[in-house]
């Protein structure tokens, strides 16, 4: 048999489930394909900064292939609907015999997938699809009543008994294979006209090998005090992985075994900092088992329906107050040029500004969640979805929609002498520590800085309402 291996978010060639089977299966070699589908990048509001990210990844990740004599083909679609006609015709070119990829499980993704495997069957071209971006595959960790977990503590604890009866392994890149005679003319592009990144692309190099990088030394400098620096932005006490687990650089199952390892195999005891780490890998699983039992939210539907009801508030000028980072409110400013300027933002901070943006601006989640896809390097619709709708309160197991953080207390709390505030509102720099976090109450405010765009409490009384009230106007 010979195979053709499409990649998407698994730009590596090591511990790859799909080449890994399609290198066992196909004694007649092996091709492999990327496809360029700009159309449904708009669509899904990618960023540009990612899009560059992704072409530095291929072409990476041809070179690796190359050195394993398999042939990359790069196809540019004109519309996702011609995807299966394109896949077929190269398949008969290179006569192959079956196609071999990782499942996405974003709807549109899904369906574009749905509709390759009807297609190539009736040519009676076989496809095998694998569980790999997660670590353990949707519909494993359910209930004793079968049903779907929404809450992360005790799907946690579920997911750490199914992982510990589980042989999941890391899977070695394919030998090297025989040469196959494939003429092949495309080639990765170097960028995309649609796609212009202005983000600095050194502070993000790309490829499997980069990622491993980050993750050992994460691993052996930072994963053990991960528990204690983590909230803190001003110091850097995270991975900063997610560029590369979203574009399929390295796995998630990889990062998890080595962490595992590091804690001489203890899942829930041992080091604080390794479980710690370990269970936002595991909230990235939940989010994504979210994904794959609700497709409603891959839809801009919130998870508690009821919620959808809310009448938020969709005002211009706040809006742009927040996306370019002039509300007055010096945490929040920072936060968001940090995602204009490097295209990544802080946990703590991504919590911080879609809390202020939901509950105290009222704005609809909704369009923060598309402003943050159209910045991110590591945009990811699950992860993405269920930050924003935790934040609004509309999402599983989010936050209870009366508790809403205070951004000048998160402020004081996790940057409390400034210094990340400094880093991205220079102007603020003459402050003291105290004056910082709330630069207008202390009569701070001739500086070249905005007045608070609004007033904390000034919406309280409408969320609370809002939510109170969402249930019943659905009756
Ligand atoms: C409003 C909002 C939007 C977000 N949007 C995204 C997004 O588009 N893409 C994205 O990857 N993450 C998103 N997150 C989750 C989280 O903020 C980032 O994963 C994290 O900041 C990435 O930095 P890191 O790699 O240093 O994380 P680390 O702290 O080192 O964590 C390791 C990995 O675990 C996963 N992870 C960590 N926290 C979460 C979480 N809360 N939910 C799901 N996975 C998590 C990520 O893959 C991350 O790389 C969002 C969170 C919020 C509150």
């Amino acid at each position: 048999m010979r195979g053709l291996v499409w990649f998407r978010e698994d730009l590596r060639t090591h511990d790859n489930t799909a080449l890994y089977h399609a290198a066992k299966q196909c004694d007649e070699g092996i091709a492999a394909l990327y496809i360029i589908d700009e159309n449904m990048w708009i669509a899904h509001d990618t960023a540009a900064c990612k899009i560059e990210f992704i072409l530095r990844g291929l072409k990476l990740l041809q070179s690796d292939l190359d050195k394993l004599n398999i042939t990359l083909y790069v196809l540019s679609v004109k519309s996702t609907a011609s995807i299966p006609q394109e896949i077929h015709k190269l398949i008969s070119i290179i006569q192959a015999d079956a196609l071999f990829f990782n499942r996405q499980y974003e709807i549109n993704e899904s369906r574009r997938d749905q509709s390759v495997e009807k297609h190539l069957s009736q040519y009676d071209i076989s496809t095998y699809a694998y569980h790999d971006q997660i670590i353990l595959p949707p519909g494993s960790v359910k209930t004793l009543q079968n049903t779907n977990y929404s809450v992360f503590t005790p799907y946690k604890r579920a997911w750490h008994t199914v992982f510990s009866q589980s042989d999941i392994k890391i899977l070695p890149p394919p030998r090297i294979q025989d040469k196959l005679n494939l003429t092949n003319e495309s080639k990765v592009p170097d960028t995309l006209l649609k796609f212009k990144s202005d983000i600095d692309p050194t502070l993000w190099p790309a490829g499997q090998l980069h990622a491993k990088k980050v993750l050992q030394k994460f691993i052996s400098d930072k994963l053990f005090h991960y528990d204690k620096d983590r909230d803190f932005p001003s110091i850097e006490g995270t991975s900063k992985l997610s560029p590369y687990l979203c574009t399929g650089m390295i796995s998630a199952r990889y990062c998890f075994l080595k962490a595992l390892e590091s804690n001489h195999n203890e899942l829930d005891t041992g080091n604080k900092g390794a479980t710690t780490w370990m269970g936002e890998l595991i909230w990235r699983d939940f989010y994504k088992h979210i994904l794959f039992n609700e497709p409603r939210v891959s839809m801009h539907q919130a998870y508690k329906t009821e919620t959808d009801n809310i009448n938020w508030n969709h005002d211009e000028t706040l809006f742009s107050a927040w996306k370019s980072g002039q509300t007055g409110y010096p945490m929040i400013d920072a936060a968001m040029r940090q995602l204009n300027t490097t295209g990544w933002m802080h946990n703590r901070l991504r919590m911080v500004v879609a809390m202020f943006f939901t509950k105290n601006l009222f704005l609809d989640w909704r369009l923060g969640e598309k402003y943050f896809m159209s910045r991110l390097i590591d945009g990811d619709l699950a992860a993405n979805n269920g930050g924003w709708q935790w934040s609004a309160s509309t999402g599983t197991d989010s936050a209870p929609y009366f508790r809403i953080f205070n951004p000048i207390r998160q402020s004081e709390r996790f940057d409390p002498d400034g210094e990340f505030i400094i880093q991205y509102c220079p102007e603020l720099k003459m402050l003291t520590k105290k004056n910082i976090h709330d630069p207008s109450r202390h009569g701070e405010i001739k500086m070249n800085y905005p007045k608070p765009i609004i007033e904390l409490n000034k919406n309280r009384d409408k969320v609370l309402t809002a939510f109170k009230t969402c249930n019943i106007r659905k009756l």
